[in-house]
């Protein structure tokens, strides 16, 4: 019986070690459990002063359209060329994603009725603290910032494109607290664009500015 030889202990006690190391594994993964419900239950921050994810001094149309989710935002400008316009964080934080969601497909400046891309393709997602977070979608190009890089408020992001499931060149922008959206605040004013049953926009400046 080889179990005998190798420990050399009474039965007893290393019964005892067993049952202790029951013990302390149970209470290991009650305070995991109560550490994640704290992480994930724990109130949010106060509401960041968002600003517009676009250039200081500049009105866009700001909007939304039946099916596109409830307080999704999409930003068009009103005057140049939409592609390449910049993206700027509309505050600061800590990059939390910056890459490609779903595909790219193939649409570019040169050849803007090319193939769809499925979901956001080129983002970035940014933590401001708090629970509080940014997203930006159909970048046309890969960001100009990293995961985990800190960036400051105004600072450009990305430019926009029509990569991922868009139709024509513009930026897709959400508001998050925790994981819910939320109707999107601009300079502390709230947009008004909420429910997605019918076709909304609005124009509004951007107070993005240095
Ligand atoms: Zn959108």
């Amino acid at each position: 019986m080889l179990w005998a030889v190798t420990t050399g202990q009474p039965r007893s006690r290393r019964r005892a070690r067993r049952t202790r190391f029951g013990l302390l594994f149970t209470l290991g993964i009650v305070i995991a459990l109560v550490v994640a419900a704290v992480i994930v239950l724990r109130p949010a921050g106060p509401r960041p002063l968002f600003q517009m994810p676009v250039t200081c001094g500049e009105t866009w149309q700001v909007g939304t359209y039946p099916g596109h989710g409830e307080y999704d935002v999409d930003f068009f400008p009103l005057s140049g060329d939409p592609w390449g316009q910049p993206v700027l964080a509309s505050y600061e934080g800590i990059v939390t994603v910056a890459g490609i969601n779903g595909s790219l497909g193939g649409r570019t400046p040169d050849n803007p009725d090319g193939p769809r891309g499925r979901g956001g393709g080129y983002w970035v997602k940014i933590d401001h603290g708090g629970r509080w977070e940014t997203q930006y979608l159909h970048l046309l190009e890969p960001p100009m910032v990293e995961a985990g890089e800190r960036v400051v408020q105004g600072q450009q992001i990305g430019r926009i494109g029509s990569t991922g499931n868009s139709g024509a060149p513009h930026l897709h922008y959400e508001q998050r607290r925790g994981w819910q959206k939320v109707e999107t605040f601009f300079d502390g004013t709230p947009s008004g664009i909420t429910v997605d049953d019918a076709e909304y926009t609005v124009r509004l400046t951007s107070n993005n500015c240095p």
